[in-house]
């Protein structure tokens, strides 16, 4: 039978994907996007602005819904009874952890990933973190550096709305933003104890709209994002990059097709992906002169992987070995919580932002010399707290019944808690290969783990502790505690490094351009290609490299170098 053939084809339609769909359907190319979970329709599958009580299961979920799944644990809150929608998240494709490791792999399947719950931190990396092995000794440097990639953080900046305030620090360099979130009452009390402490603390690059812009509407504070917006006020791929890409009508979107492997022809080149249709469970090919994975960090891996020929027998475009290694994450944990006792009894103020990154304390560590601290590179630091709908510090409180109904209501809006963000050095025992012997239901090997965290983040996991305490005495707060450990690895969803990009074919897996070493046509855009993570989320790089990949891609398309259909 006559098989179309299109010009790109598009694995992932999430930041990455949905940034490279835009970009090249805009450009005029035709462009397959294949999808391995259902099209998210933000009428249908987000429920906002209800209360609790007003959902059948308290907002938990039907507790048999995950009965038979592979991974039953639901994804909090980004997957409770506000955003079950039908099988938004992944619970049905398996992966395996080696013994000792416990990641948790949380994966949106639904058209636009992850990024339809995100927390919309969002700011630039800098030559601090592209030549840090300059400056400490320790891995390899990006192979790009601040000026050259500058332009694509505007470009990513001005397209999503990102909104913060010029603030001149050599850690997270100033971008083009629109005006901050607005602060609450405890932003203030906290900026006054960290400055004491010499800690910055300042309002963070956050992507949600403080003003109307490029035809999205302005956030109204509901203080609901991490379940979705239903205006899109924030920048997702929902509501930004595939209608944009569907405008061009140059777009063929599939939805709950799984790739299981990138096809090759007889050289060894990209000739198209085999996917799987997860309602007939048939096997499906596509062609296309270009290949891009965009899965996600780790799911690009597991395809390349699973993509094995006679020319690529570990994987494809893998000369280098280096696939699925340098597996990174960002140790997330809370180094202290408690509450202000200067406003107990205070009214509440409709700040309702509270899941917002509205502010947060930029690294502050080893900035002028890189080994002043124990650990090298460093952390950052967002603090929550406020008027939220819901009193995030239920569980901080104890008692029962009318008495611990009673100290919620006290205590709202006092408390308030840390999360530390510090990334992890890429080591040779943290990685990523394809288990054995375990296969998921469609019969493809699964993704195994091996990761532990290292000596450096766990010294920052301590420092962190230590900086709250003395915060809390500094702003006159009272603190209830710390997690005793940080969280498992895995739940900051800012995991890097597993096709690490460089100059060097034998020690990377793709050029500077996110293009492989071994196989020109075949390109990745998601954060899998970062060698190392920073202090600082990885969204918004996504998309500012996703947008430059794509601008090399399509210059290679004029050139020549790749043909169209
Ligand atoms: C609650 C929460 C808070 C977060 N906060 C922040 C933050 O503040 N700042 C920040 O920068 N980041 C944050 N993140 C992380 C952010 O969402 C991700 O970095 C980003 O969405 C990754 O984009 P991606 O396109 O690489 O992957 P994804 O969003 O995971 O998209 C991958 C897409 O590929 C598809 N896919 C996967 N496997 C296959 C396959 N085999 N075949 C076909 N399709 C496939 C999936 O269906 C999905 O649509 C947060 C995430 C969550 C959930
Ligand atoms: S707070 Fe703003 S961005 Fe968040 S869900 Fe509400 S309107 Fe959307």
């Amino acid at each position: 039978m006559p098989v179309e053939k299109f010009d790109v084809v598009v694995v992932g339609t999430g930041a990455g994907g949905g940034t490279a769909m835009k970009m090249l359907c805009e450009a005029g190319l035709r462009v397959c996007a294949i999808n391995s979970g259902p099209r998210l329709e933000p009428a249908k599958d987000y429920r906002l602005h209800r209360q609790v009580y007003d959902l059948k299961y308290r907002g938990f979920g039907d507790p048999l819904r995950l009965q038979g799944k592979a991974h039953q644990e639901p994804y909090s809150v980004e997957e409770s009874e506000y955003s079950e929608g039908h099988d938004l998240f992944e619970h049905d494709v398996a992966y395996s952890n080696a013994p000792g490791t416990d990641w948790y792999w949380k994966r949106c399947k639904a058209t636009g990933g992850k990024a339809n719950f995100w927390g919309r931190s969002s700011a630039r990396f800098g030559d601090i973190d592209f030549k840090a092995a300059d400056l400490d000794g320790f891995g390899e440097n990006w192979p790009v550096d601040y000026a050259e990639i500058a332009p694509w953080f505007s470009k990513a900046e001005r397209y999503m709305g990102v909104a913060s305030t010029a603030q001149n620090r050599l850690s997270n360099p100033d971008g083009d933003y629109l005006p901050p979130i607005p602060w609450r009452c405890i932003d203030y009390i906290i900026q006054k104890g960290a400055e004491k402490i010499g800690v910055p603390y300042l309002p963070d690059r956050c992507a949600q709209l403080t003003v109307a812009h490029n035809g999205h509407p302005a956030c109204h504070y509901c203080g609901n994002c991490t379940r979705g917006c239903d205006v899109g006020a924030f920048f997702s791929p929902t509501w930004f990059t595939i209608p944009d890409a569907e405008a061009t009508k140059n777009l063929t979107l599939l939805t709950n097709a799984l790739v299981r492997c990138v096809l090759v022809d007889e050289n060894g080149l990209a000739k198209g992906v085999a996917y799987v249709d997860r309602g007939t469970k048939r096997e499906v090919e596509i062609y296309a002169q270009v290949v891009v994975l965009a899965a996600s960090c780790l799911e690009t891996a597991h395809i390349m992987l699973n993509s094995k020929s006679r020319h690529w027998p570990s994987g494809i475009a893998n000369s280098s070995g280096q696939l699925g290694r340098n597996l990174c994450d960002h140790l997330y944990g809370g180094p202290g919580f408690g509450y202000l006792p200067q406003l107990l009894g205070q009214p509440a103020t409709p700040d309702n932002i509270a899941d917002s990154t509205v502010a947060w304390m930029p690294r502050w560590q080893n900035l002028r010399n890189p080994r002043e601290e124990k650990f090298i590179r460093g952390y950052s630091v967002y603090v929550g707290g406020g008027c939220g709908e819901f009193p995030g510090y239920y569980n901080q409180i104890e008692g029962f019944g009318s008495e611990y109904k009673g100290n919620i209501k006290r205590y709202y809006p006092t408390p308030i808690g840390a999360l530390i963000q510090a990334p992890s050095l890429p080591s040779p025992t943290n990685f990523v290969d394809t288990d054995p012997v375990k296969k998921d239901i469609f019969g493809i090997p699964q993704l195994r783990f091996h990761f532990q965290w290292g000596e450096n983040e766990l010294l920052m996991w301590e420092h962190s502790k230590q900086m709250m305490i003395d915060l809390f005495k500094a702003m006159g707060g009272e603190m209830w505690g710390a997690d005793s450990e940080p969280n498992r690895p895995g739940t900051s969803l800012h995991e890097t490094g597993v096709c690490r990009f460089g100059a060097n074919p034998k020690t990377s897996v793709t050029n500077k351009w996110a293009q492989t070493h071994d196989v020109p046509n075949l390109y990745i855009c998601d954060a899998s290609i970062f060698p190392s993570p920073t202090d600082k989320t990885t969204t918004m790089p996504i998309v500012a490299f996703a947008m430059r990949s794509c601008d090399y891609m399509l210059g290679n398309f004029r050139k020549g170098v790749h043909r169209r259909v």
